[in-house]
């Protein structure tokens, strides 16, 4: 055989990537390994081919029983945990967004937190005329959308909830993330394969475009869709043939009244907030807090790793934080280019050199500025003084802009978070912690990245991608009392 320089050149690049990643790995990590040629391991080009793999995987596996699903889940959550490091840097090196450990960690508490088979339970009622048992039955193939923010939680989020409930997926994904979704499903399949026979339970659409998303929407073959990111896909999924499960954008507001625990709100604020530098949907975006305590709250926010910016540092970072378009577009929006930065790197659009383990950026604003209006998903949080914890309440509710996804207030006047919790309508309202606490980091509960907003089905379960069955037996027949 003929060594070139260029094998040699390829062979040495890829085991310093070996050994690059090696040194993160734990030891029952998988090799990494390049994505595979479309058509393996649920990694296609097309739609079409995704589906009739997903199909025929679907029938194999329903018939197989519960013992196999909760293996197959079991499969996802020991990939997940075992390559935690890699796949999180992978993501990381991907997506250029967020912080490298958040997107470990998002792995290893999805793998752990996300509900199995467990979770479904046979309902039955039996009397004087006979049996009726009701069952949580598959709806066949899922269709699912996932964000650039999580791609690969989200699809082993969304995974373990299917599967479980004995359904497989064809998922597209942001664009942006495309490359670790796939990298996710060959691994999550080839376990699945080793584990139960079964291949293509899982699968990705190598390069998504809107076209493929649509084309899932519209796919006879996909019964049920569920889709989780900004306004636009939510839209989109709801204009489909089918039921959609929407999990959609948040711009979660955070008031603070005069009888807060202070250390513990500014604590929980930034823990929030920074986490994976603000990109979680349900993460802190603004706050209002009362006159009385807002100078001790701003204080006690900078003992946690957060600095404050003053007027002109916020004008600054305000100019290049935010865009806007031309024509129809001509709205301001985010700028995407600093979506997701450290706040390290942000201060310097803001004109300021601060500390790189800075956990996050703040400052006064008014009520009507873009950082409070939108969901900026960076980590600078304003805070607006307001004149008492009504006004609080009632301008978390005007920019919270009707999303009915998440809130938080910091008070111990049950009053005021009873009054605010019936207002918001949300579904997550969380009181004096940190806004992860309502996925079960610091609070009780289980966890999913997907959180079916507008179409109320909330925190998404097993149950979420079932259909309910009953069977009944008449004539007191099958009553055994
Ligand atoms: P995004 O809306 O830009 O994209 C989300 C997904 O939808 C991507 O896969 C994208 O390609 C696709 N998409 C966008 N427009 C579409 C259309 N018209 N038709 C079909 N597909 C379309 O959002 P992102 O930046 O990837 O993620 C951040 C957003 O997601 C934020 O708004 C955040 O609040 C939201 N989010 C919500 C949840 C939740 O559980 N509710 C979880 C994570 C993120």
């Amino acid at each position: 055989m003929q060594i070139s320089d260029e094998l040699i050149r390829g062979v040495v690049e890829e085991v310093l990537t070996h050994m690059r990643n090696g040194q993160a790995l734990s030891k029952n990590a998988a090799t990494p390994a390049s994505v595979l040629p479309a058509g393996q391991w649920g990694v296609f080009d097309d739609v079409n081919s995704a589906v009739a793999a997903a199909t025929k995987a679907q029938k194999a596996f329903d018939s197989m029983g519960i013992a196999a699903r909760k293996k197959a889940v079991d499969c996802v959550r020991k990939v997940c945990i075992d390559n935690a490091e890699m796949l999180g840097r992978e993501e990381f090196e991907e997506t250029k967004i967020g912080r490298l450990k958040d997107k470990v960690q998002k792995l290893t508490v999805c793998a752990e937190k996300t509900l199995g088979v467990e979770w479904l339970r046979t309902e039955a009622y039996a009397g004087d005329f006979g049996l009726t048992v009701q069952e949580f039955a598959p709806f066949g193939v899922v269709g699912i959308v996932t964000p650039v923010t999580h791609s690969l939680p989200t699809l082993a989020g969304n995974a373990i909830n299917i599967l479980a409930a004995g359904n497989s997926l064809v998922c597209n994904p942001h664009p942006g993330g495309a490359k670790i979704a796939c990298r996710g499903a060959q691994l999550f399949n080839q376990a699945i394969h080793k584990a139960i026979g079964v291949d293509s339970l899982i699968n990705v659409i190598r390069t998504p475009t809107l076209e493929s998303a649509k084309a899932i929407f519209d796919h006879r073959d996909v019964k049920l869709l569920c889709v989780t990111g900004g306004p636009a896909v939510g839209r989109a999924a709801l204009r489909s043939p089918k039921r959609a499960i929407v999990a959609g954008p948040g711009n979660p507001p955070v008031v603070v009244d005069e009888t807060a625990d202070l250390e513990n709100a500014a604590k929980s604020i930034v823990e929030g907030a920074a986490y994976d530098n603000n990109l979680l949907c349900i993460g802190e975006k603004e706050v209002f807090a009362v006159a009385g305590i807002f100078d001790e709250l701003m204080e006690a926010m900078t003992r946690y790793k957060a600095v404050r910016l003053n007027n002109e540092q916020i004008a600054k970072l305000t100019k290049a934080a935010f865009i806007r378009g031309e024509g129809e577009a001509s709205k301001l929006a985010v700028n995407k280019e600093l979506i997701g930065l450290d706040a390290a790197v942000l201060a310097k659009h803001a004109g300021l050199n601060v500390p790189v383990d800075t956990e996050l950026l703040f400052g006064e604003t008014d009520e009507a500025h873009p950082f409070v209006d939108h969901e900026q998903m960076m980590p600078f949080l304003p805070f607006v003084r307001v004149p008492d914890a009504g006004t609080a309440i009632a301008l978390a509710k005007k920019y919270e802009h009707g999303f009915r996804h998440t809130a938080v207030i910091h008070s111990r006047n049950v009053d005021t978070i009873t009054k605010m919790g019936r207002e918001m309508d949300v579904t997550l309202y969380v009181q004096n912690g940190p806004s992860t606490a309502s996925l079960g980091a610091g609070g009780e509960g289980y966890l999913s990245f997907s959180i079916a907003t507008p179409t109320g089905e909330g925190v998404t379960t097993p149950l979420t991608f079932t259909r309910q069955r009953r069977s009944t037996t008449a004539a007191g027949g099958m009553r055994v009392m």
